[in-house]
């Protein structure tokens, strides 16, 4: 039975599950981790074509279902909660990261991976698809937000498909999309990368009010303040305006 706090909905459709399998380059890396297993629709396909395959899931009776039922899959092929990982045990070597993800903890997955995205050169899963349209959304839309700006400087990002709520068991309340986001750090970010955050965030956090008001909580330096950014709002500004005015923040200080 799916338990509702671990955000289970199974999926149902076999294609689907193989098609967002498929969306992996298995180019790059030799590791793959798939988040939030669960009865293994999609570890099926992976572990037809990646040897090396961590999971991270925390519900245990998934864990001992798919160590009962795949004989590849054993104690040491889990890694626990992936909120948690610090990812350690890849020595340095690249992963690559897949799910069809718990809905309830999306932004956090998202988070998590730009915060390692040294070792994740490519992920492909599934969110809700709102958050799925925020990651590729740009400037001047109502879906352009922080989630959008942070990830769009690691990674490019393209949107696969939509599925339907009837193949899963229980059906969520949302349509769901699948992306793939390949990383690509942007120029210019190397070193700055708190500040940078920092901006972003405070940026759209007010998001109806000028950078002029919303950023007041960071200080802004002297030279910044007749900066022509200053009179826009956050979703005015490409993430290549971010980066640039990081830039110009940092040589400030
Ligand atoms: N992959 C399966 C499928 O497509 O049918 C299950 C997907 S279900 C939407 C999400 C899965 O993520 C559940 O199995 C749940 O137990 C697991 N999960 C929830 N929180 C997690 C976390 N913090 N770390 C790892 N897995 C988690």
């Amino acid at each position: 039975k799916a338990k509702k706090h671990l955000g289970q909905h199974f999926l149902t459709d076999e294609n689907i599950a193989r098609k967002i399998v498929e969306g992996l380059s298995f180019e790059g890396y030799n590791k793959v981790m798939e988040v939030g297993p669960g009865m293994g629709v999609l570890t099926k396909y992976l572990i037809e074509k990646e040897q090396n395959i961590y999971l991270a899931e925390i519900d245990k009776e998934s864990i001992e279902y798919l160590k009962q039922n795949y004989s590849k899959i054993t104690e040491e092929t889990f890694v626990g909660d992936f909120l948690k990982q610090d990812f350690q045990f890849t020595n340095g070597e690249q992963i690559a990261i897949i799910g069809n993800f718990p809905y309830n903890i999306s932004s956090q997955i998202l988070f998590q991976i730009i915060d390692h995205y040294e070792l994740i050169p490519e992920m492909v899963g599934m969110f809700q698809k709102e958050v799925a349209e925020r990651t590729a959304a740009v400037p001047r839309t109502k879906d352009y937000g922080i989630l959008s700006v942070l990830i769009q400087a690691y990674y490019d990002t393209s949107y696969l498909f939509t599925v339907h709520e009837n193949v899963f068991n229980p059906p969520p309340k949302v349509k769901s999309g699948v992306i793939r986001i390949t990383r690509n750090p942007k120029e210019g970010l190397a070193g700055n990368e708190v500040l940078f955050k920092q901006i972003v965030k405070a940026g759209f956090n007010q998001r109806r009010k000028k950078l002029s008001n919303a950023l007041k909580v960071l200080n802004i330096p002297e030279d910044l303040k007749t900066h022509e950014f200053m009179d826009k709002r956050a979703e005015e500004l490409s993430v290549a305006d971010f980066i640039s005015f990081t830039q110009l923040w940092k040589d400030s200080l």
